[in-house]
């Protein structure tokens, strides 16, 4: 038997940046069921911070991490594109980014046709080009933090799968394939799997769901260097659009399919309608999807993170819920989940931007 002062269950961008801060309280253990760390949805993402997702606790929790954020990342714009029928939209996600102090512009649409040249004019009757939106190293994020927890003696076990939680007096006792951890703190950050570690724990479940995404990655035009384009999103429903290297893109229909908790894989009616909807938009014509892949973004019901302790469930914390936006939300989340865990008050910074523990605790959701 293991002991520690916290566990935490799940080695994705979650579990890592949480544990890097308590290790600074405690003796920490990552447990990660896989035989390396960000294996699910952390080793999937398309790894870029902008406004254009979320709503407004989302965003706040954007801005508060962009600083943060820069040490593992580059300044790469974002463009957000609409159709004729979508100003208001557009005005809207304006707002938005005016309201956090974005360095943004609204441009012509020629002028979003010279940065990306192959988008057909109806795809962009209005644009907005943002600057302070960041290209994220994610796996430099997640090593960071794996080698900040060791910095502090905590630890990282990989291939440890949970596969019983149980609650002696004041003690958690976590049994996994590679031995049994006791701490009187359990941080459950087990991405698409949340549920399924609660009810082990015999906690309430927050109702997680799991929603399939899927990426292609192809040839750039022949000849063309596509290393500036910008991150293209449509405004509502459509796809995105970013270079990855000189003469690759990468695209998703920004499709959200409910997924059992599992490795998910693309499908190949997903990765036609990603490549179809991209067609449908630019001068591209796809001859071959170079490679794809799909991850799992989770989801609470109201689409807002869950971080706090659970309801007669004492040192059960939860840090679920990261939906699409886990990496550009990881600092200011991470701290938040810290004070939750450590019983320390609510990062002042956070409540200075309206943020409050109600608006993530788990007892919203009735757990
Ligand atoms: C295609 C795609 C694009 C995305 N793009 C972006 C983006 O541009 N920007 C952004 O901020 N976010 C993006 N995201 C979202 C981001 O990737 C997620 O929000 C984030 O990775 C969630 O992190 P997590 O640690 O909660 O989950 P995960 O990374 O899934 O980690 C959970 C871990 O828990 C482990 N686990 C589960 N059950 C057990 C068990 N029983 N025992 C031990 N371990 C267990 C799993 O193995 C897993 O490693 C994207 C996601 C996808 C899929």
């Amino acid at each position: 038997m293991q002991q520690a002062d916290m566990v935490l269950i799940g080695g994705g961008i979650a579990g890592l940046s949480l544990a890097a801060r308590l290790a600074r309280h405690g003796r920490v253990v990552v447990l990660e069921g896989e035989s390396a760390p960000g294996y699910h949805a952390s080793g999937r993402s398309v790894a870029f911070a902008h406004y254009g997702l979320g709503e407004r606790i989302v965003r706040t929790l954007t801005a508060l991490s962009l600083p943060d954020l820069a040490a593992h990342a580059v300044r790469h714009p974002a463009l957000h594109i609409a159709s004729a029928g979508q100003a208001a939209a557009l005005d809207a996600l304006e707002d938005v980014h005016r309201q956090f102090g974005s360095d943004c512009a609204r441009i012509m649409p020629d002028e979003a046709r010279a940065l990306v040249p192959v988008l057909k004019p109806e795809a962009c009757a209005a644009a907005l080009l943002d600057h302070g939106s960041l290209k994220l190293d994610t796996n430099a994020m997640l090593q960071a933090h794996v080698a900040d927890l060791r910095a502090h003696s905590g630890d990282l076990v990989c291939g440890a799968r949970v596969s019983a939680i149980r609650r002696y007096g004041e003690v958690w006792r976590v049994t996994t394939s590679k031995g049994h951890f006791a701490a009187p703190i359990i941080v459950n950050a087990a991405g698409a799997w949340a549920d399924e570690i609660a009810r082990m724990a015999g906690v309430t479940p927050i109702g997680i769901e799991p929603r399939r995404r899927t990426v292609i990655s192809f040839a750039a035009p022949e000849g063309e260097d596509v290393r500036a384009w910008p991150f293209t999103k449509t405004v509502g429903e459509g796809f995105y659009l970013l270079p990855e290297g000189r003469g690759q893109l990468l695209a998703s229909s920004m499709d959200q399919t409910p997924s059992a908790p599992c490795d998910a894989a693309s499908e190949e009616l997903d990765i036609a309608i990603a490549a179809d909807r991209v067609e449908q938009a630019t001068t591209l014509a796809i001859r071959r999807i170079r490679h794809s892949w799909a991850g799992l973004r989770s989801f609470a019901p109201d689409e807002l993170p869950v971080i706090g302790n659970a309801a007669g469930a004492p040192g059960f914390v939860w840090c679920a819920g990261q939906g699409g936006f886990g990496f550009q939300t990881a600092p200011a989340l991470s701290r938040i989940a810290a004070s939750a865990a450590l019983g320390l008050p609510f990062p002042e910074d956070c409540a200075a931007a309206g943020l409050a523990p109600e608006m993530f605790s788990p007892a919203r959701l009735g757990a």
